[in-house]
C-alpha cells in the first residue's frame, strides 16, 4: 500500500514535470520607436508571460539604446541579444561608397540597389567592411545588458528570389542574371584571378562556375568568422537569421554556406510561405539544418506569423501572409520532433489572440521523442 502511494507520487510529478517542460523560445521585435520605459516593461512582461524567453531585439547603432531596453528586458527575466544588420547599410559617412557591391553589370548596390531600394549591401571582401562592422558590434557587445550580437543580412543579395515572391517582383528567377549576382567589385576579380588564374569578367556563364561560388561563400563564412571571434573575446554569444537550409536554399540563393560559421547558434527563417511550402517542409528544413551543423549549436526555428489570417487568401503581399492559428502547432511541432533547440517567432506583433493560444498549449508539450501516434 505505501508503495502504491509512493508510486501514485512518483507518477505526478513526472506527469506534472513532463506539462511543465517548456520549449525555448526566442523573438524578433523592433523598437523602441518612443516608447516609455514604462511602456517596454509592460510590453516585455506580457511577452514572458506568454512564454517568450530571449529577445532578439533591433534598435538602430547606438549602444545606449540597447543598455535602456535591455536594463527593462533584464528585469522581466527576459535573455536580450541586439539584432543588428550586418551588410547592408544605407548612406552612412563612415562607409565610403567604393565598399558597396558591384553587380555582375558593374552597378553598385548603392546605386542601382536590387529589388527594393534598401537593398544596399556591402562588400564582404573589404578590411574597412569588417571594421565598421567589428567597431559597430564591438562597442554593443560591451554593453553588460547585451547576452549576444544577432547577425541579419549576412549575405549576397538574393541572385534568386524565394519561389513565392516572384509575382511580386514580376520575374521569372529560372537562373542566375548578372543585375542580381554580386560581388564583382575590382577587389572581388582581383583576388579569384590570385586564387584561381580565371578572370570572373570573362566568363559567360559565372554561375557555372563552381570555384567562383564556393569563393563567395568563403567571403561570407570569413566575415562572419572574424566577427564571431571579436564577439568570443567579449564573452558574449554571437548567433545569425540565415536562410533555410543551408544547402537546399541558403546557398543557392544567398551564398550562405552557414554550417561552416563558427557561431553558438542558427536562426533559420523557415518562412514557408515564401517558398509556397507547407508545415510539414519546416520539419523537412530543420531536419537538414540540425544533420549539417556542429553538435554543439543549436538551431531555433523562425517562425513567420500572419498578422491578418482572415485576409490571407486575398492579400497579394507574401509578407502579409505566414502561419495562421490553426498552423502554428503543426509548425511548432515539426521544428521541435526534427531536432531544433526551440522556436523563433517573427513576430509577437503579429501574433493574434487566436495564435497565443495555440501557441500556449504548443510550447509546453514534450517533443523530445518522435511518437508514432495518428
Ligand atoms: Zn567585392
Amino acid at each position: 500500500m505505501f508503495m502504491n502511494k509512493i508510486l501514485f507520487l512518483f507518477v505526478i510529478l513526472l506527469v506534472f514535470s513532463c506539462n511543465r517542460e517548456k520549449i525555448l523560445v526566442y523573438a524578433w521585435v523592433s523598437g523602441p520607436k518612443g516608447a516609455t520605459d514604462t511602456e517596454l516593461k509592460d510590453q516585455f512582461e506580457d511577452y514572458k508571460k506568454k512564454g517568450i524567453d530571449v529577445l532578439m531585439y533591433s534598435a538602430g547603432h547606438n549602444p545606449k539604446t540597447y543598455q535602456r531596453i535591455g536594463k527593462i528586458a533584464k528585469a522581466q527575466g527576459l535573455g536580450f541579444h541586439a539584432w543588428i544588420p550586418t551588410l547592408i547599410q544605407k548612406d552612412n559617412p563612415k562607409l565610403d561608397s567604393t565598399l558597396y557591391a558591384i553587380n555582375g553589370l558593374g552597378e553598385s548596390s548603392l546605386d542601382k540597389p536590387a529589388y527594393v531600394k534598401y537593398y544596399k549591401f556591402l562588400c564582404p571582401n573589404r578590411d574597412e567592411v569588417y571594421d565598421f562592422l567589428a567597431e559597430l558590434y564591438g562597442h554593443v557587445a560591451d554593453i553588460p545588458e547585451v547576452d549576444g550580437i544577432h547577425l541579419d543580412y549576412i549575405r549576397f543579395p538574393d541572385v534568386i528570389l524565394a519561389r513565392g515572391l516572384w509575382d511580386k517582383y514580376e520575374l521569372v528567377m529560372d537562373k542566375e542574371y548578372p543585375q542580381f549576382d554580386y560581388c564583382y567589385c575590382d577587389t572581388c576579380v582581383s583576388d579569384f584571378m590570385k586564387q584561381t588564374g580565371i578572370d570572373i569578367r570573362t566568363i559567360e556563364e559565372p554561375s557555372q562556375l563552381e570555384e567562383w561560388k564556393q569563393f563567395r561563400y568563403d567571403l561570407i563564412t570569413s566575415m562572419v568568422n572574424r566577427l564571431s571571434d571579436m564577439v568570443h573575446s567579449k564573452n558574449k554569444r554571437i548567433t545569425a537569421a540565415v536562410f533555410p537550409g543551408p544547402n537546399s536554399i541558403a546557398k543557392k540563393i544567398v551564398r550562405q554556406e552557414w554550417d561552416k560559421w563558427n557561431i553558438d547558434a542558427f536562426l533559420p527563417m523557415n518562412y514557408n510561405d515564401f517558398y509556397l511550402e507547407d508545415t510539414k517542409w519546416i520539419g523537412e528544413m530543420c531536419k537538414e539544418s540540425v544533420s549539417l551543423v556542429d553538435s554543439s549549436k543549436q538551431v531555433y526555428s523562425g517562425l513567420f506569423i500572419c498578422p491578418n489570417p482572415k485576409n490571407r487568401a486575398n492579400a497579394p503581399d507574401p509578407e502579409d501572409h505566414g502561419l495562421l492559428p490553426e498552423e502554428l502547432e503543426a509548425a511548432i511541432r515539426e521544428s521541435m520532433e526534427n531536432g531544433a533547440a526551440g522556436i523563433c517567432l517573427f513576430t509577437p506583433g503579429r501574433m493574434t489572440k487566436e495564435h497565443w493560444k495555440v501557441f500556449k498549449k504548443a510550447i509546453y508539450k514534450n517533443y523530445t521523442e518522435k511518437t508514432n501516434d495518428l
